[in-house]
């Protein structure tokens, strides 16, 4: 949409507010409504004023006067006000010297795919993210510890999970066993519906909903690719129709990827291809029907991606899902079989347009600007340096035995970890001015203060297990 077509809509549309956002450092929505009056075409150019000061991790900016541009590309009305209301996305801006502020994730998404067109590689970077996450009737079922949170299963060898198995009154789905029976044991059909629907009324294209792996209410939604920054839109506004269609059923969604011990995480497993003048590009005759050039894209991922973690898995928590035995990914490798290797070349189709990869390790807590921009630019790293992946490894990865183990890179064990790889590994990052140091430090610090440091401080209920 034009900014004349936006301003047609709302007087068509009867809009009475507009409300303009834009996402945080750390992937959440921030937001704030103005009146119509307040719009014509020159608020396109000139924005509206708003203060940066009080937006975690933007507080060191010197000048707390930023001004918020609306995009209008991005115009949705949105389905849950009572009020009629337009969404708009916003670039923000330095009011002086109208420069993008360099924090701005969504920024930093347009520099990388600019940058992209810029080394002439590619044109377009598409992106298929799978986002799984979990629905609770109440969000006590996932934190509060129980009885059974305090026994220990010696025959398992594991923690019981929070939530109590006992009594099983029926149609009740066992752990691990949630993927995929029909109703009644999937009960989540309907509301699962009606967030697929909500997401078509803002535009986005749905191409499947189902149950997943853990028993405990996870699902997956899965939407259709897009190009980069279009698809880190979608999937804002992904965020904000579930957890809303969940609220007014009085549920709870989350997208931390570990809430349960015991079952399946949730990941955000991101399919990803480049394409130039309308050709793909990583359709080839090389191993699994790659190209070349997707193998060095490979190889990139694979050579960085204990830095890129630090965006793709950026919370403590990421760290509890990337453990052996739940179809999340340990080992840095690649595979077109194999679901236990961190890139899977999927063979559904033999069709060079539908060749991508399938990056399994990123998670849903991600800022998507941020995770598919690190990925796009290791990927990119490993087009420009012909960066070898190394052999496929077809075997299931669980199985290895200890040495052939040994042999192959992991992902990060901890946020910690993966903040310490990102401080030594970013220089490709910082090509096309795309990150800068200043992100990156200022990342990287608030990661270590605000949230590896305050998690290692607290007594954990597994140390009263242990020690008490
Ligand atoms: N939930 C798994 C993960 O953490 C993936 C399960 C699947 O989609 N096969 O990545
Ligand atoms: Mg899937
Ligand atoms: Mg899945
Ligand atoms: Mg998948």
């Amino acid at each position: 949409m034009t900014p004349k077509e936006v301003l047609k809509l709302i007087e068509e549309q009867n809009i009475k507010f507009v409300d303009l956002r834009f996402v945080d450092f750390f992937g959440l929505w921030q937001h704030c409504s103005y009146p119509v009056s307040m719009f014509d075409e020159d608020t396109f150019e000139d924005g509206l004023g708003f203060d940066g000061s009080s937006i975690r991790g933007w507080q060191a900016i010197n000048n707390s006067d930023m001004l918020i541009i609306p995009d209008p590309t991005t115009a949705k009305i949105d389905p849950f006000t009572q009020v009629p209301t337009l969404i708009m996305l916003c670039k923000i801006v330095d009011p002086i010297t109208k420069e993008p502020y360099s924090r701005d994730p969504r920024n930093i998404a347009i520099k990388a795919t600019n940058y992209l067109k810029g080394t002439g590689i590619a044109d377009t970077a598409f992106f298929g993210p799978e986002p799984e996450f979990f629905i609770f009737d109440d969000v006590r079922y996932a934190c509060t510890p129980n009885e059974s949170f305090y026994s220990f299963d010696s025959i398992e060898g594991i923690w019981n999970t929070g939530r109590d198995e006992a009594p099983n009154l029926g149609y009740k789905i066992r752990h691990k066993e949630g993927y995929f029976p029909v109703p009644p044991h999937d009960s989540l059909m309907d509301l699962r519906a009606e967030m697929a629907l909500a997401l078509m009324k803002l535009g986005i294209e749905v191409e499947a909903h189902h149950h997943e792996v853990a028993s405990a209410g996870q699902v997956e939604i899965d939407i259709k690719f897009a190009p980069l920054v279009d698809q880190a839109d979608n999937l804002m506004f992904y965020k904000y129709a579930v957890k809303n269609v969940a609220k007014l059923h009085n549920k709870v969604v989350t997208f931390m990827p570990k809430p349960m011990f015991g079952d399946n995480g949730s990941g955000l497993h991101c399919h990803q291809s480049l394409w130039k003048d309308g050709k793909p590009l990583f359709a080839g005759d090389e191993y699994a029907g790659l190209s070349e050039l997707a193998l060095y894209y490979i190889g990139g991922i694979i050579k960085h991606a204990k830095a890129i973690a630090a965006f793709t898995n950026p919370i403590t928590n990421s760290y509890k899902r990337l453990v052996p035995g739940y179809e999340a990914p340990v080992n840095l490798a690649y595979s077109s079989r194999n679901r236990s290797a961190s890139i899977r070349i999927p063979m559904y189709s033999a069709s060079p347009k539908s060749k991508r990869i399938e990056v399994r390790f990123p998670d849903p807590s991600c800022n998507p600007y941020l995770a598919f921009t690190a990925m796009l630019m290791a990927g990119l790293d490993g087009i420009e340096n012909k960066i070898d992946p190394g052999e496929p490894m077809d075997k299931n990865l669980y199985d290895l035995d200890p040495i052939e183990l040994s042999n192959i890179p992991k992902m990060p064990g901890s946020l910690e970890e993966a903040l310490d790889s990102l401080e030594k590994d970013h220089e490709f990052l910082l090509k096309g001015d795309v990150f800068t140091e200043d992100v990156i430090s200022t990342w990287i610090a608030y990661k270590r203060q605000n949230e590896v440091a305050a998690v290692n401080m607290k007594p954990h209920p597994m140390e009263f297990m242990l020690y008490f």
